[in-house]
């Protein structure tokens, strides 16, 4: 007992107690497929879990894809009116890597402006913006441009530290629905699973590059799987001690904040990847959860056995 209590301040500043932190985000808004007229749709359902525990989720718009019908864009307004913020996603959600400068500007130019009107009827939120499939480019022409947008208008730069196989799971999800529900339950357990996998791979990771568990950005989409599961996935973060934040909050975290609106490191690639190359630390040992590789490997037989 006395061990304890000579214990306990030293604990304390050590943060032993400090609640870890996770920012929700949610890509490609309002959705692919999204079912037309149909309301509440998956996007709908997502947002109402994110409300009921209040959850300062940032969504991530395809210009392109909201503005293919009235049905879409007024699911972004549904999403906007419960006070959750949207972003930037590109116009077409084409690789960067393949496009040029110019072509990237016009097109995140495009999507603002389908999100200035929402954002001064709904906000104000800090702008903010993330690249598809995490790719940054490859040219130092493409870094320069990219930094200096972000720098000059002041919008946030959407790095992820839990990246996850979730539209994977999704594109079963899609077909267990129309061919063979009775396969739902158990493949829904399976992506709890791996959405948690991800999330202990991502903790070992900060961890190792940072001596502390750092602000978690989880990378999930806008897809009928987690609008079906958000509120289960909420629920395990709760368990495990989490609390949630904003992203402008975890990019003010002294980790990320050099890095608020700029790109780390090019190749497309999750936050710890690059950071373990800037700071010349390895990775954890063992396999990165969050690669598709992993999700081919290790997760998609067990979905195939099912
Ligand atoms: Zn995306």
């Amino acid at each position: 007992m006395i061990n304890l209590i000579f214990l306990l301040p030293l604990l304390i500043a050590s943060n032993v107690f400090a609640a870890k932190q996770i920012v929700i985000t949610v890509d490609d808004l309002p959705g692919w497929g999204l079912p037309a007229g149909t309301n509440p749709n998956f996007l709908d359902l997502i947002g109402d879990a994110l409300v009921k525990e209040q959850v300062p989720a940032t969504g991530f718009v395809i210009g392109k894809l909201a503005s293919q019908s009235s049905d879409h864009a007024l699911t972004l307004e549904r999403w906007a009116s419960k006070g959750l913020p949207l972003a930037n996603h590109t116009w077409d959600h084409v690789k960067y890597s393949s496009q040029t400068v110019q072509e990237f500007l016009v097109g995140v130019e495009r999507t603002e402006n389908i999100l200035l009107p929402i954002r001064k009827k709904y906000g104000p939120w800090p702008l903010a913006f993330r690249f598809p499939m995490l790719n940054q480019g490859n040219t130092l022409e493409q870094e320069v441009a990219a930094n200096k947008y972000f720098q000059d208008t002041k919008t946030l730069l959407a790095h992820v530290s839990v990246d996850t196989s979730d539209w994977a799971f999704a594109q079963y999800y899609s077909q267990f629905l129309l061919q063979d529900p009775s396969k739902l339950k158990k493949l829904e357990d399976l992506y709890l699973q791996h959405i948690f996998d991800c999330l202990d791979w991502a903790e070992k990771a900060s961890d190792h590059l940072f001596s502390k568990q750092i602000p978690q950005i989880i990378l999930l989409h806008s897809n009928s799987l987690n609008g079906k599961l958000m509120g289960a996935i909420l629920d395990g973060l709760k368990q495990r001690g989490y609390t949630f934040i904003g992203l402008e909050k975890a990019l003010n975290d002294k980790v990320y904040a050099s890095y608020k609106y700029k790109i780390i490191y090019q190749p497309a690639d999750h936050f710890y990847f690059h950071m373990s190359n800037i700071l010349n630390k390895p990775l954890p040992s063992g396999r990165d959860r969050s690669s598709y590789q992993y999700f081919k490997d290790y997760w998609e037989p067990k979905i195939k056995a099912l």
